[in-house]
């Protein structure tokens, strides 16, 4: 492929060039059916093959256990920021019907802007209390300051925040890890996790404690419009029941039950994005699955911290996160001095690096290392970082 700029973009985001080129062949002809795969039925035998291949393959490189289904499903991660809460406040009132609203509590871990919206989201919902458990920005928050409710709807905690480059450390020996140790030992734990701008791109820690994982496909392994779920069995409830006895009312295709009980075809699933997806995921099973994009991804997150703190102590760059809960695939600075800002953009720009604006919302610089961005990207990333500092010393 020619003409190819390096995209630094948090989402969508790179996608391998060779996937991007078989998609292209699947569009026209999906697995030799002689019909494209945004033509094809989502109910035709190849497409259903397509889809339980699609799962097996998430299944064996996080090694999901078999207490754990996986749902694929449309409307983002924003769309389960209201999704885990409807789901798990109906799961509690079947536990609990006697709690009244202001009784029953969902435990919010706030590090970033989407945590921060999903709470807002549990807060909008009503149906139990959002208590906030530990709330930090540029940090993940110590230890000592978390504060679970007893026996919460849900404990919910965004794994890696794309706007704020802050991310859970992987250490579990770490103050930054996720404090698994603070939350009781052999129970349902209704722990919920973000993981949409993470999720392949390394081990999940703890899988199998978890009630829900989930991660819009747009960061390491496909186009916006899929969205995929991991869901503890006891998560899939009954919601009808539960709003019999006062829980909020779930949208049909919300629920996670629903997904569930038709394999994800309840309705038309985002076929193409899904087909693309399964593309992305047999290739990182080739490669050594998410064992291998661990490995890499800490390579190419280790090379542009190493950059930035050069930076730093030249008083070029400015790393905004705190040492030990930054980002492996959102790494945040900001370039010091007026217009500098302006003027490492159109540098990266002239060099074919493109999309290292921060968000809207914070400004600054945003480097996004997915999956797809390779070491030899990267390398060339960190050479003009370097040559940046040295002509602006
Ligand atoms: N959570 C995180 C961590 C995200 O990065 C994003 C999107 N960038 C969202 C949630 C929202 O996802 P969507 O745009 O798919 O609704």
């Amino acid at each position: 492929m020619t003409e190819r700029a390096i995209n630094f973009g948090a989402g969508p985001s790179a996608l391998p060039d060779s996937v991007l080129e078989e998609a292209a062949r699947g569009l026209v002809n999906f697995q030799g059916t002689g019909i494209g795969i945004a033509e094809i039925s989502h109910r035709s035998k190849e497409f259903t093959a397509f889809v339980s291949n699609l799962e097996s393959l998430i299944r064996t490189q996080l090694d999901v256990p078999p207490t754990h289904k996986i749902l694929f499903t449309q409307g983002g991660g924003t769309g389960q920021f209201s999704a885990v809460v409807l789901n798990m406040l109906a799961r509690h009132r079947l536990l609990h019907p006697n709690l009244t609203d202001e009784e029953r509590f969902m435990d919010y871990v706030v590090t970033g802007s989407w945590s921060k919206k999903a709470a807002a989201e549990a807060r909008r919902l009503g149906g139990g209390k959002v208590n906030i458990v530990a709330e930090s920005s540029h940090s993940i928050p110590s230890h000592d300051s978390f504060k679970f409710s007893s026996d919460p709807a849900l404990i919910y905690y965004c794994e890696n925040e794309t706007v704020d480059g802050v991310q859970f450390s992987h250490e579990p020996s770490s103050p930054a890890s996720f404090p698994f140790h603070l939350l009781p030992q052999n129970t349902l734990l209704p722990l919920v996790a973000d993981y949409s701008s993470s999720f392949m791109s390394r081990k999940i820690p703890r899988l199998a404690d978890h009630a829900i994982i989930f991660a819009g496909a747009q960061k390491n392994i496909g186009p916006s419009g899929l969205t995929i779920i991991i869901v503890r069995e006891d998560c899939l409830v009954d919601v009808d029941a539960a709003a019999k006895l006062g829980a909020v009312p779930v949208p049909i295709t919300m629920a996670y039950k629903t997904l569930a009980d038709s394999s994800s075809l309840y309705n038309t699933p985002s076929t193409l994005p899904m087909y693309m997806a399964g593309l992305v995921l047999e290739r990182s099973q080739e490669l050594g699955g998410v064992q291998y994009f661990e490995e890499l991804n800490k390579r190419k997150a280790d090379k542009v911290y190493s950059v930035l703190k050069e930076g730093e102590a030249k008083g070029i760059f400015h790393g905004k996160v705190k040492e030990g809960s930054g980002s492996w695939m959102n790494i945040t600075f900001g370039v010091l001095g007026e217009g500098a800002e302006a003027k490492f953009l159109a540098g990266a720009e002239s060099r074919g690096m493109k999309a290292l604006k921060g968000h809207r919302s914070v400004g600054g610089i945003r480097v996004s290392l997915y999956n797809a961005i390779t070491e030899e990207q990267t390398d060339q990333l960190v050479a003009y970082m370097r040559e940046f500092i040295t002509e602006n010393a």
